[in-house]
């Protein structure tokens, strides 16, 4: 399949290109498109055979649902056979934005799009290209993270481009995407809101709006069953090993200065004051505060390639504001943690 790729600035949708990516939803393919968050692969989420695409150009596990994107509040409300107050709040205080609901699906998406579950996640993305695509092609629009599933999410459209070029009748380039991580995954079917995926909404900020917030345990804990199916797949993992490092800039550098003792190649990733301090094969600063760090991330970890480095280290962040999401991500992401 050839992939038709349209280029724009976040800021100017080209009309005329939106006009014919939509025209493609409609007719049922697949097309990539850039949200706040990272880039999405898009497919009509009341059309089966569409949604099925998605599935098939990932290899996503079919269990694993999608979040289906609308433009409008309104739209949402179509989706779903409740809107409770507390999922009414946060949707009034946070969207368009990263913030995904979860609620009582009334089946007007497709069986596929929830992998057979009652609830859908919804969301309502903030990125002026994916609220005029969304607009234009007026359906509700199921769409996973547009990447070969188990690989770091796309912030780029190069990065969707690598991964799925071929497999997907469209891609909307709409330059770097924004916060860098997914969009917060709040499971609104109970009482009590609960966090079952940490992302660009931090907890802090859900607890200002609803007062009393929970965390699925499951993200503590990993022989917990999490409530959220795609938490349990290895994701975002980067072509070398990589382990985490905790500890001081320091201590870092006895683990590299190791490492490289046994003649590996060390790749780094580090926030920039950490990194200004080591010494390694490849070092790749992230930036100087949670937020920048969390934008630059995915990048970073499609950076390091085989036969580049042999292993990547990675610096701990502190679990606070967007650090959860971007810690969750890299646990995810790693294969061991090291403090000595
Ligand atoms: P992705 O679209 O790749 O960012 O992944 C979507 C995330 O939302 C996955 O972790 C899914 O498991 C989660 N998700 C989507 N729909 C639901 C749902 N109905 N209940 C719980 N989690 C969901
Ligand atoms: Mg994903």
């Amino acid at each position: 399949m050839q992939t038709k790729r349209w280029n724009m600035q976040k800021e100017q949708p080209n009309h005329q290109a939106i006009q014919e990516a939509a025209e493609l939803l409609k007719n049922g393919e697949t097309v990539a498109f850039p949200t706040e968050t990272v880039y999405g692969l898009g497919a009509n989420a009341a059309d089966s055979r569409a949604v099925s695409k998605i599935f098939k150009a990932k290899g996503r596990p079919e269990d694993n649902p999608l979040i289906a994107h609308v433009a409008t509040k309104e739209q949402l409300s179509k989706l779903v056979s409740i809107l409770p107050d507390i999922a009414k709040t946060l949707l009034d205080t946070f969207t368009p934005g990263p913030l995904t609901v979860v609620l009582p699906s009334n089946g007007v998406c497709a069986s596929n799009v929830t992998a057979g579950l009652s609830t859908i996640g919804v969301r309502i993305p903030e990125h002026p290209v994916a609220q005029e695509l969304l607009k234009t092609c007026e359906l509700p629009i199921a769409a996973p993270s547009a990447n070969i599933s188990g690989k770091p999410s796309p912030t780029t459209a190069d990065h969707v481009w690598a991964d799925l070029q071929g497999k997907i009748a469209g891609l909307v380039d709409g330059g770097p995407t924004g916060v860098g991580v997914e969009s917060t995954v709040v499971d609104c079917s109970q009482d009590i809101p609960v966090v079952l995926r940490p992302g660009g909404i931090t907890k802090e900020q859900l607890e200002e709006a609803v007062g009393t917030v929970m965390v699925d345990p499951a993200l503590a804990n990993t022989s917990d069953n999490p409530k959220s199916p795609g938490m349990k797949y290895t994701h975002y993992a980067p072509e070398v090993p990589m382990w985490l490092v905790a500890g001081m800039p320091k201590n870092i550098q006895v683990i590299i200065d190791r490492e490289r003792d046994s003649q590996k190649r060390i790749g780094v990733m580090a926030s920039t004051e950490t990194a200004d301090q080591l010494q390694a094969d490849r070092i790749i600063p992230l930036g100087s505060d949670l937020r920048e760090i969390a934008s630059r991330l995915y990048d970073a970890l499609r950076i390091f390639k085989n036969g580049d480095v042999d292993l990547i280290l990675c610096e701990t962040f502190p679990q606070t504001d967007i650090g959860l999401a971007v810690m969750n991500r890299l646990e995810k992401a790693a294969t061991a943690y090291v403090d000595h």
